[in-house]
């Protein structure tokens, strides 16, 4: 079975691999992504996690006429009313610019006590035949009060899942895929994977 991830982001496609090759009883998929196959940009306009997700793996499904999973995710921090949220990517202004939306959430927090936070994921699967799946899963946490470690991306250096001391850019990559809102939703997804 030949499924187009929608992403131009390698290391979710490594991720996705690494989910499917370790069970199984999921079905034997060919993986390809925006590097084998032409994907249209797609405007993130939802208000949700799962709308996003929705609209990548729709528009992949279009435009190469193959079953296609996407996923939107970010940080939901519990005193900012939700945000970054949707906007996690681009917080600070430009798109994918980690260290300014850390830098920001850090600067709107300052002082806060109730420092709450959850890592969100929506992952969407869209058949050749227009049926859809949504799941979405997520970590608990808190904010730390400076970054920490140097793994990882995004917020990374400032988020200490609940139960850990260290924050997931101090972990190793298969601790925190172990626990991580990615890791849960595209295990979540891979089961629906049978029905296509
Ligand atoms: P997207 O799902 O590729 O649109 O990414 C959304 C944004 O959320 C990223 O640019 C990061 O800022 C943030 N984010 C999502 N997942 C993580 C994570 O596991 N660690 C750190 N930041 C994350």
């Amino acid at each position: 079975m030949r499924l187009v991830l929608a992403t131009r982001n390698r290391g979710k496609l490594v991720e996705l691999r690494r989910i499917l090759d370790a069970d199984p009883a999921l079905p034997v998929v060919e993986l390809c992504s925006a590097t084998d196959v032409e994907l249209p940009e797609v405007e993130e306009h939802g208000a949700t996690f799962a709308e996003n997700a929705l609209l990548k793996a729709r528009s992949a499904t279009a435009a190469t006429g193959l079953a296609s999973l996407a996923d939107d995710s970010g940080l939901v921090v519990d005193a900012l009313q939700g945000d970054p949220g949707v906007r996690s990517a681009r917080y600070a202004g430009a798109h994918g610019d980690d260290e300014a939306n850390l830098r920001l959430v850090l600067e709107r927090m300052r002082g806060v006590e109730d420092r709450r936070a959850r890592f969100v994921c929506a992952a969407a699967l869209v058949a050749s035949d227009g049926r859809e799946w949504v799941e979405e899963a997520s970590v608990a946490g808190t904010l730390a009060h400076a970054p920490r470690g140097a793994g990882g991306f995004g917020y990374d250096p400032i988020f200490v899942p609940v139960g850990e001391s260290r924050t997931t850019a101090e972990m190793p990559p298969a601790a925190k895929d172990a626990i991580s809102h990615r890791g849960r939703a595209f295990r979540a997804i891979a089961a629906h994977l049978a029905q296509l």
